[in-house]
Order: structure tokens, then sequence, then C-alpha cells
């Protein structure tokens, strides 16, 4: 929705903010409620970035948000700065270097002990905030004095005051601050972001580094809370002790998780049901603290009905109501059987243009899980332009052994020499980018994504590299991108689906989005593990085809059970049993091979795959 109308997003958003005092009012909502809602939304806007776009579910804002607040309202009370925009924009300079350091340590972990990492820092924070540091912070009394902003023009000064003056300065920031938030969601970082929330490890497999842009979130989302932080003592002429508490982070989670999480303009809905309830309920209604009572039903039923908050919710009716997904038909068979022959793709750079040894050697290659050998002593070549298949009986070793050439796991012993490189103990991400990378057993993919945003993703890391701050770029600003996905989606035939969500597609054409994810890698090498895995007879004969297609140009290495496709497929078949090669050889020399069909059969049949 954010990316397909871009100006209306943000012509909607001018448009509220210039009507707000004029509608507001006559719903009840005093100046004061509001100029509250923008700072929190503003906080959130940062938030969303981290929680709702990249996953991360961070208890510790109320850190950068009392850091950000309390180094603007200190220089504007009691260091004699007296511009109020630059202390707010130092604040939030201040806050997003806190933000930093702490996401260094925090991102270690993920899940359930990030967000305790951020929990204990925000207390660490509170701490120090009230005791070591209370000469400068006003400990409990807070900072009063916080002066409103005014502007000197030469000719004549704006002061915003209060109420409806100041608001105009708090909604134009937050408009800024909108704009910005959608420019970054729009960027490759942003559709990074959405892929690391999707599936963390596949998007550090076909080649970003994923810790880089998590941090990078956290540090934008720091940011914004510096900035809204500031504002709130500009608003309350006041920066109170509480900012740092707990409580401020559980409200914007709540809050966010209200309005919806990944819309931008969740928390600011949340904010708005948040404040309207505590203002109505508390002062019309006479039920003091117990206000919260009503609130904590409200959010229950929210979160257990609308799962995307109420802006999901609205979203979905939209979607019920105009029919916003127009789904895609599954590609008819005789598309599959009849694939296009896209112009080949710009081959990778190779890293050592004289080397003219195999591009794939690995030596002594071990692996020990305990006392368990799952690969022993693997000597093993490929040559440039090879097909080679890999057949095993299960638990032979084919998958680990898969794993340590594209480094998830590092070996044992051993070593692997990529493109005459020694790549043995590289991270996966930094493996893919060199051109080795592989389609997984069990599907990997961004399952919150369309098909194409998918290949997108796989696109992005080999035109962007690894890591890149191009946060206010357009995804069309990527040279090359439209291209190298539109190529990939016409070599895997996923064309006419290229829009349809990877949660509608059927198992096929999962699995051939799962190899087109490696593809728009544009490897130098391509390891596919069991790509015919779990198809029926009709689908495994029209996805070999497909293999073949793809296979035109490219060095591959390909495991599968399948023999009767896989030898059809590959020049040479590696055997592997228990661990170790028993026996390399051409498809034919492996189907009559005695040690093989032992192997296999305990040879007591014929050839395998007769
Ligand atoms: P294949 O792909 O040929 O079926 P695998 O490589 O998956 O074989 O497994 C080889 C052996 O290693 C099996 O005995 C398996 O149980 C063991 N193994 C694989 N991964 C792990 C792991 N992460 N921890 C412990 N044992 C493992």
């Amino acid at each position: 929705m954010l990316k397909q109308r871009p100006f209306l997003i943000e012509t909607l958003t001018a448009v509220g903010l210039i009507v707000a005092p004029f509608v507001l009012p006559h719903l009840g909502f005093a100046p004061n409620t509001v100029n509250r809602i923008l700072v929190w939304g503003l906080f959130g806007l940062g938030f969303d970035i981290l929680f709702g776009f990249t996953g991360l579910l961070s208890f510790g804002q109320s850190a950068f948000y009392g850091t950000g607040g309390f180094v603007a309202a200190y220089l504007l009370t009691r260091a004699g700065f007296s511009n109020v925009l630059g202390a707010l924009v130092i604040g939030m300079i201040a806050a997003a270097a806190t933000g930093y350091l702490i996401g260094l340590i925090a991102l270690r972990r993920t899940g359930i002990y990030f967000a305790m990492i951020t929990v204990a820092i925000a207390e660490v924070f509170f701490f120090v905030e009230f005791n070591p540091l209370s000469d400068f912070t006003g400990g409990e009394n807070g900072l009063p004095g916080v002066p409103a902003p005014s502007f000197n023009l030469g000719f004549t000064t704006i002061h915003f005051t209060d109420g409806w003056s100041l608001y105009q300065f708090i909604a134009l920031c937050y408009f800024i601050g909108i704009i910005i938030a959608l420019r970054i969601v729009r960027s490759p970082v942003g559709a990074i972001l959405s892929a690391i929330r999707d599936n963390p490890l596949r998007a550090s497999a076909v080649g970003h580094n994923i810790h880089g842009y998590k941090l990078t979130a956290f540090v934008i989302a720091a940011a914004y809370a510096g900035f809204a932080g500031g504002l709130l003592g500009v608003l309350q002429a006041f920066m109170p002790p509480d900012a740092f508490t707990f409580d401020t982070s559980g409200q914007l989670v709540m809050q966010t998780a209200i309005g919806g999480r990944g819309t931008l303009f969740g928390p600011l809905v949340g904010a708005t049901v948040w404040l309207f309830l505590q203002d109505f309920l508390q002062s019309a209604l006479g039920l003091g603290a117990a206000w919260k009572l009503v609130l904590g039903v409200v959010f229950v039923l929210l979160v257990c009905f609308l799962r995307g908050g109420i802006i999901g919710g609205l979203v979905d009716l939209y979607g019920l109501v105009f029919g916003k997904h127009k789904r895609t038909e599954a590609e008819p068979d005789a598309e599959v059987t009849q694939p296009p022959a896209p112009a080949p793709m710009q081959a990778r750079k190779v890293e050592h243009p004289a080397y003219s040894g195999p591009i794939l050697k690995a030596t002594g290659l071990t692996k020990r899980y305990g006392g368990l050998v799952a690969n022993s002593d693997i000597d093993f070549s490929v040559n440039q332009g090879e097909l080679r298949g890999i057949i095993g009986p299960n638990g032979a070793g084919k998958s680990t052994f898969f794993k340590m050439l594209t480094c998830e796991v590092p070996p044992t012993s051993g070593q692997i020499v990529f493109g005459g490189r020694d790549i043995t103990g590289l991270k996966v991400t930094e493996v893919c980018q060199l051109g080795l990378t592989k389609s997984y057993q069990v599907n990997q993919l961004f399952t919150g994504l369309t098909v194409r945003q998918n290949l997108t993703i796989a696109a992005l890391a080999e035109l962007r590299g690894k890591f890149r701050l191009d946060l206010f770029r357009t995804l069309s600003g990527v040279k090359g991108l439209t291209e190298q996905v539109e190529h990939t989606l016409a070599l895997v035939n996923l064309t006419r689906r290229a829009d349809t969500p990877v949660s509608e597609l059927a198992y096929g054409e999962k699995r051939r989005l799962e190899i087109g994810l490696a593809l728009a890698t544009s490897p130098r090498l391509l390891l596919l593990d069991e790509p015919l895995a779990g198809m029926s007879p009709r689908e495994r004969v029209e996805t070999v085809k497909l293999l073949k297609s793809i296979a035109r140009g490219r060095t591959m290495i390909i495991i599968d059970h399948d023999m009767d496709s896989l030898f059809e497929l590959v020049e040479r078949v590696t055997v592997l049993q228990e661990g170790r090669v028993l026996v390399s050889g051409t498809p034919e020399e492996i189907k009559t091979n005695a040690a093989v069909q032992e192997a296999y059969l305990g040879g007591v049949h014929g050839e395998i795959a007769a």
C-alpha cells in the first residue's frame, strides 16, 4: 500500500495535519492532547521501523527518548543554549549515538533475549538519570523552564508558544518525520529490513549484512525517539523524569500494537486511542486510575481480533470491500514445459581473473557433531561450467556438505577454495557475495512478501553489495534491478505470478521461487539442495526441464534423491555414503557401479535407476 501511490500518503498527511485544528476541537480534543499525540506518533515512527518493519521488539525506547529529551532540555535550561531546534537536533544526535552503542550490544542476541537486553538497558538509563546524573537531569524534579521555539526571520520573529500555536511547530516536525520515514521504508534498505523481519537466515544467505541493517534500524529508532523526547520537554515547558521509565517504553509498544505495526501511522493512531480514552474515561466518566482497566480490555480485544491493529483492520476491510488483491491464476503447466529463453544475465566479476583451476575445491572436509561424524575427509572438486550431481542414502551427509561449502556451518577440519580463494571460515553472506549460493532443501522464502519482492531482495544483494546506506534512494533508482528481477522471474517461470504474495503460491511455484532466490544473486556456482523434494511426478518432469534451461552456461551442483531425474541433468555424479565419498563418475558409470548398488539396495537388485 505504501509503495503504490507514494505521493498520496504525503498529501493526505499534510491535509490531515492542516485540517486537524479545525476538526479535532469539535471531537473533544484539546490542543495539548493533539500535541502529545503527535509527539508519541513521531516517537513511534522510528519504533515502527524497528519493530513493525524489521521485527525487532525493543522495550528500551525510553532510554533514547529520555537521552534526547534531557540533552535538549539541559542545553536549553542550563547551558545557555537558545536555539530550540538546534537543541532538539543535538538531542537527536546524542540519542542516535547512544542507540548505536546500545545496538552493538543488544543486537548480539535475537528474539526474547534481545527484548530482555533492551529492558535491562532502559532500567540502567533510568537509574543513571536519577542517581549519578541527577545534577544534570534534575533527578526527580526533572528540568523546568524549557523554552518554546521561535524563529527570527529578520523582519519578524515567529513564536510558537503553546496550544495550537505550538501545534504548528510539532505538526511540521511530524510531517518531516513521516516524509523521511516513508523514504526509508521505500528505499532498498527498507526492503531489506522487511526481508530481515520475514526470514533473517535467508536475508543473510542471499548476501546482506543483516547485523548492519538491524543496527541501522536501531539507530533510526533511537534518533526519532531522541527528537520526540526533546519535543516533549518543549511541549510541557518541562522535561519530566518519567520519560526514562519503563512505562514509556511499554506505552509505545502498546500504542503501536493498537494502531497497527508496520504501517508507520500505527503509533499515531494508537496514541490517539490511548490519550482519548485517558482523557475521556478519567475526566468525563470520572474513572480515575481505573481507566487503565478499560484500556487493558480494549488492548486485549484489539490484539485478539485485529492482529494488524486498527490500521491493519481497516486495510483488510478495504481489501474485502474493493477486492484489493487481484488474484493471479496459477500458471498453466503448458507454460512450464516451454520456459522462455531470456537473454543471459551479466556474469559476476571473477575474483581472480588469472585463476584457471577448478571453481571449487574442497580438501579433507570433515564435520563432527559431538561423536557423530557427518562428513569425513571429503576431497571434492568441480570445474567451471560443470553440472555435478550428488546422491547418497538419507543421512549420508549431503546437506551437511552443502552447508559447509556455503559456509553456513564451519568445517571441523579441511579447506574450501572457491575461485582460487580460500573461503574456509568466511560467513555465508561473504561467500554469497563472492558468487556461491544455494537453494534450500526446505523452502526459505520471505513469506510476507510477493514473488517480485522476494527476488528484489536477492538481486539487491548482488547489485548493492552486502551493506549500503542508501536510505533515500528509491528501488527504481537501483540500476539494473528491474532487469535482473524480470530476468529471474522469466528463468523460473513466475513472471505471471510476480505480484502474488508467497502465501498464495502453489507448492511447485514456491520451489521455483526458492531456486529463483539463489539465481537472482547471479551466482558463479549454484548449489541446489533437493530441488525436486516434495514434488509430484508431473511437477518433477516439468522442474527438470526448467533446471535444464537454467543450467545452460552455469556451474551447478545438485543433490537429489530422484536419480532418474538427476542423471538426466548432470554430467558427473558423486556418491556419498556415511559421510565419505564412495565414488565419482558419469551417470552411466554410477548406474552400473557395484559399490553404489550395494549402498542403495544391498546389492540384491539390478542396476539402480534402471
Ligand atoms: P543427508 O542430507 O545426506 O540426509 P545430513 O547431512 O542431513 O544427511 O546428515 C548427516 C548426519 O549428520 C545425520 O546423521 C544427521 O543426523 C547429522 N546431523 C546433521 N545436522 C546435524 C546437527 N545440526 N547436529 C547434529 N547432527 C546433525
